[in-house]
């Protein structure tokens, strides 16, 4: 089959890999529909962290093809959306809540494993990772907001979660790529009254009011900070998401969040977390990768019917051949997240 292939920084290539088969009896095979690409594939791209060579991407929905002989809940036909890692749900850490930290568990695109950005995959653990959407003859916007749900939605949803958001607190969103829009969506799904997002772009600034920010900050670091306590009377937000993962990022975070508040943080951390300089005020910090598989379903019943619309963030589209303008796309900020359509529903 034909895959992206990550060669090393700046070198993303369409390339072949073994078509995939039925390996295990929780195996299934999913034909991807819609793939994307993640922020954290940037930092992959930009040699920012470690990838290893090959298989690459962790967003996708697609149609079962085949499945192992022990695989339970899903059928040959069903659409379904993958969690952006495998995992089986019965172990004590996904019984706990996060399934990140499946003993059986993996990580999909991780150069060994299949990845989203390619026309088929090998679904490990597959009967407790897809979850089947309901329904035939989606339109094109829903199966783009179903695929947001892969990742980036569950991901803005985990730190307004972690965050603490309830209803009618007062948040801020340090970033406007896709996890920080889709923060303020979950924000705003969750009940807030006041969603301060930190953007300087004036797209990214239209879609944040869009999914519910009732005030924009269009300086970065210091002014950020001032800002954000201006508006707050100098208390600070209930709710500082951190969607970055840059060192100015996470201190800005860490500047709003009022005294005895939690800062949900999302951005894998390219910095230090200064807990020593929260210490005093009583802030904690709460995040990590999302347990995407655990919200995909709440998330689901709202995409469907109409109530969020997440796949917004998609500003981008490309078929897999274009996967190398794809990253690049987003490395030069061209877009905000890149589609990659595959093959029809
Ligand atoms: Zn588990």
């Amino acid at each position: 089959m034909r895959a992206a292939i990550f060669q090393g920084p700046k070198d993303i290539v369409v390339g072949k890999r073994p078509d995939p088969v039925i390996q295990e009896p929780t195996d299934a095979v999913v034909r991807v529909v819609l793939a994307c690409v993640c922020g954290s594939d940037l930092w992959y791209y930009r040699g920012d962290s470690d990838h290893a060579v090959g298989s690459i991407g962790h967003e996708f929905i697609g149609v079962v093809e085949d499945l192992g002989a022990e695989v339970n809940g899903i059928a040959r036909g069903d659409l379904v959306i993958a969690p952006f890692i495998f995992s089986d749900m019965s172990c004590p850490h996904c019984q706990n809540g996060s399934t990140i930290s499946c003993a059986a568990g993996g990580n999909f695109g991780d150069g060994t494993i299949d990845g989203g950005q390619s026309e088929a995959v090998r679904v490990p653990l597959a009967g407790s990772t897809l979850v089947p959407v309901p329904g035939t003859g989606h339109s094109d916007a829903t199966l783009r907001s179903l695929l947001a749900l892969s990742d980036v939605m569950s991901t803005g949803h985990h730190a307004a979660v972690s965050g603490g958001v309830t209803r009618g607190s007062t948040v801020a969103v340090v970033g406007d790529g896709a996890v920080g829009l889709s923060a303020v969506l979950a924000a705003h799904r969750l009940g807030a009254e006041r969603i301060i997002a930190l953007s300087r772009h004036a797209d990214r600034q239209d879609l944040a009011r869009r999914f519910g920010a009732t005030d924009l900050v269009a300086v970065r670091g210091d002014d950020a900070t001032a800002a954000v306590l201006e508006m707050t009377g100098g208390i600070g937000v209930d709710s500082a998401l951190e969607c970055v993962g840059t060192q100015q990022s996470i201190d800005t975070a860490a500047a709003i969040a009022r005294p005895g508040s939690t800062i949900g943080i999302v951005g894998v951390p390219h910095g230090q977390v200064p807990f020593n300089a929260t210490f005093f005020a009583n802030v904690g910090w709460r995040g990590g990768p999302a347990p995407a598989r655990i919200y995909i379903p709440e998330l689901l019943t709202d995409v469907l019917d109409g109530t969020i619309e997440p796949g917004l963030v998609l500003d981008y589209e490309t078929d897999l051949d274009g996967i190398p303008d794809a990253y690049a796309a987003m490395d030069e900020r061209r877009a905000v997240k890149s589609l990659v359509r595959v093959s029809a529903p």
